[in-house]
Formats: C-alpha cells, sequence, structure tokens
C-alpha cells in the first residue's frame, strides 16, 4: 500500500509511478505505450515552448463504495481536447486511443486512486503538444499526446466552504480569441491577474466578457453559476468562455430538480438577482461564491461562511453521481 494521508491532500504534483505516452509523426499516431519516466525530451525549436502550441484535459478517477473506479464523461474531455487541437492546427486524438490510454493510467496507478469517502480523487491531465525541429510560426512537424495523473484533494484551500473573489481589470481571452479552447496560452496570461487576486487574499478573480466588461465569463479556471432568487439556474453564455463540463452537468441536474437552467447573461452590476452563487470545474467541483468584490463595492451573496441549500443539493447529486453512489443520466458513469 502507498503511504498517502488522503485527508490532507492538496492540488499539488505528486509522481505516480506510470503515465502514457504517444507519438504522431508522418501523419500518424504510434500504439502508445505506459512509461516510468516522468520527464520528456523535446527538441529546442518545439512550437510548444515557442508558440504555445498545447492543449490540454483535466478529469478524475472516482473510487466508488464497491472499490471499482469510474470516469465521469470521459467522451466529452475527449470531444473538447480535440475542438482544443482543431483551434491550435493539432492532430485529432481519436477518441477510443483517448479513452483507452485514461483506463490504462489509471489501472497501472490503481494503488493511487483516493479510497471511497475520502473525498480525494485521482486527477487526469492529458495533454497535447506540438513537438520536433522549427523555428518559423507554423504548426509542428510531430506531436505528443500523454496522460499523467496524481492524487488530489480540494482545489480551493476552502473545499465546500465559500470564499471570496475580485473582479479582474484584465481579459482573460479576447472576443474572437481561444478563450473556448482549453489552451495553455489562456492560462499564462491568467498567472498575473490571479497572483494579484491572491495578494489581497481573494481566492481567485472574476473574468467580465472582453467586450463590454458589464458580464461575468468566468471564476479564475472555473465556471461561473448562480441561482436567482426565483429559483432559476443561470450560468453565461459567451463563445468566450470555456465550455466547462461540470457546467453542463450542472445544468442537467437542476432540470432534474425541476428548476429553469439556462445559459444566459450575468451583468456584474445585478448581482442582487442571486442567491446563491458559485464556481464549477473538475477540479473545484463545486465552489461556492462569498462574496465578489467589484471596485469598491463588495457583494455578499448568501453568506461568507455557510453554503447555500440549492448548492449544497446540486452538490450531493453531482458528486453521488460521480463516486457512483447515484445513478447519473446515460453515459456520465464510466468504469475503468
Ligand atoms: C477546464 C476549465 C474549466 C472547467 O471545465 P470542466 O470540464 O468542468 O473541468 C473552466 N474554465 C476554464 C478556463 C478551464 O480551463
Amino acid at each position: 500500500m502507498v503511504n498517502i494521508k488522503w485527508d490532507e491532500l492538496g492540488f499539488d504534483y505528486i509522481k505516480t509511478p506510470y503515465r502514457y505516452i504517444s507519438y504522431w509523426k508522418d501523419g500518424k499516431w504510434d500504439e502508445g505505450r505506459l512509461t516510468e519516466d516522468n520527464t520528456i525530451t523535446i527538441n529546442e525549436g518545439s512550437t510548444c515552448l515557442h508558440y504555445g502550441q498545447e492543449c490540454f484535459e483535466g478529469l478524475k478517477a472516482y473510487r466508488r463504495k464497491d472499490g471499482k473506479i469510474n470516469l465521469f464523461r470521459p467522451d466529452r474531455n475527449s470531444q473538447r481536447l480535440n475542438k482544443s487541437a482543431e483551434r491550435l492546427l493539432m492532430p485529432e486524438v481519436p477518441e477510443e486511443k483517448f479513452i483507452e490510454a485514461l483506463k490504462q493510467v489509471v489501472n497501472a496507478n490503481e494503488e493511487y486512486v483516493p479510497p471511497y469517502g475520502t473525498g480525494a480523487t485521482l486527477y487526469l491531465r492529458p495533454y497535447l503538444i506540438g513537438v520536433g525541429p522549427n523555428i518559423g510560426v507554423h504548426p509542428a512537424p510531430e506531436y505528443i499526446f500523454s496522460i499523467f495523473c496524481m492524487p488530489v484533494g480540494p482545489y480551493f484551500k476552502g473545499g465546500m466552504t465559500p470564499t471570496n473573489f475580485i473582479v479582474s481589470e484584465y481579459d482573460r481571452a479576447a472576443p474572437r480569441g481561444t478563450g473556448a479552447a482549453k489552451v495553455g496560452g489562456n492560462y499564462a496570461s491568467s498567472l498575473l491577474p490571479g497572483h494579484e487576486a491572491h495578494e489581497r487574499k481573494f481566492s481567485d478573480c472574476i473574468y467580465l466578457d472582453p467586450e463590454t466588461h458589464t458580464k461575468i465569463e468566468e471564476v479564475g479556471s472555473a465556471n461561473f453559476f448562480g441561482i436567482t432568487k426565483d429559483n432559476q439556474f443561470i450560468t453565461p453564455k459567451s463563445p468566450s468562455i470555456l465550455p466547462s463540463i461540470t457546467k453542463y452537468s450542472l445544468l442537467e441536474l437542476a432540470k432534474e430538480f425541476g428548476m429553469e437552467a439556462i445559459e444566459g447573461d450575468v451583468f456584474i452590476d445585478h448581482l442582487d438577482d442571486f442567491a446563491e452563487a458559485g464556481a464549477c470545474g473538475t477540479a473545484a467541483v463545486i465552489s461556492p461564491i462569498g462574496g465578489i468584490q467589484n471596485g469598491d463595492k463588495f457583494h455578499v451573496f448568501y453568506s461568507e461562511t455557510e453554503t447555500g441549500p440549492v448548492t449544497q443539493k446540486l452538490y450531493d447529486r453531482l458528486t453521488g453521481i460521480q463516486f457512483g453512489d447515484e445513478q447519473g443520466p446515460a453515459g456520465w458513469q464510466v468504469e475503468v
């Protein structure tokens, strides 16, 4: 047995024994294999190093009560990786190859999948990079697709306790840029805004829409949702936000609860419409938002210390499905 304090895990790199790696060359993928080597050696001219030709995914493996392991909607991660790849002129990773590789990595590192009941999970990080000799701004001659993994606890230190966020002066992505693609470049440009938010003791920053700066787009690297005072579930609709699989899952679960669930505008000047608000994503799961600092105004939603009842209900249902305690909609739970 591995010696890990499952209850004390944060969101930090841990070297697990095996990762999957596959090379694309001359128009096709090789078979791919597991390796114990957690380093990669690439040409100094690789486009991923200079021109940001890189995209990634993030998903989790969940230990069920019966000891078996589930993935949550991995087909959606595969489809989104391929959308990101298309945007950056990278080759498609076939869905079958993607899901098979995920299963290989989980099985090979099975001891590192946290026990049921700890709330911890095995985080999987697939990524696709342009490599090979190059110097001009062109798509790379070769590509690497890899998946590594590590056990993780909560992403935000507070877990399910509310935290506060601050509206950023920076834009995350351009209106017709790469906001909807899960690419490294979006994150490089988010480091400074995130750092400034942390320095002011906020969990992260809130990005407004880059075109008008009147509507909420993203909460750091998670999507925003709000529960209105008349019990609607609302999440922003915009071509420059990252289409979160957690967000689309919550939209469906809210409908299950009989709520009206809509993608629409969330105006930063109309936060009074909301009884509760949260950030959602694979890493964050659901993190309740206590309050939002916007200029010199601080708006509190439900409470700065307690989670609202609708947010709690959505969290329980979502994690119930992810850990296999409850039956989810068809295709959401994929046994490894
Ligand atoms: C990955 C990501 C999310 C969350 O997406 P999930 O599919 O729910 O994990 C939200 N925003 C950004 C910017 C992301 O990169």
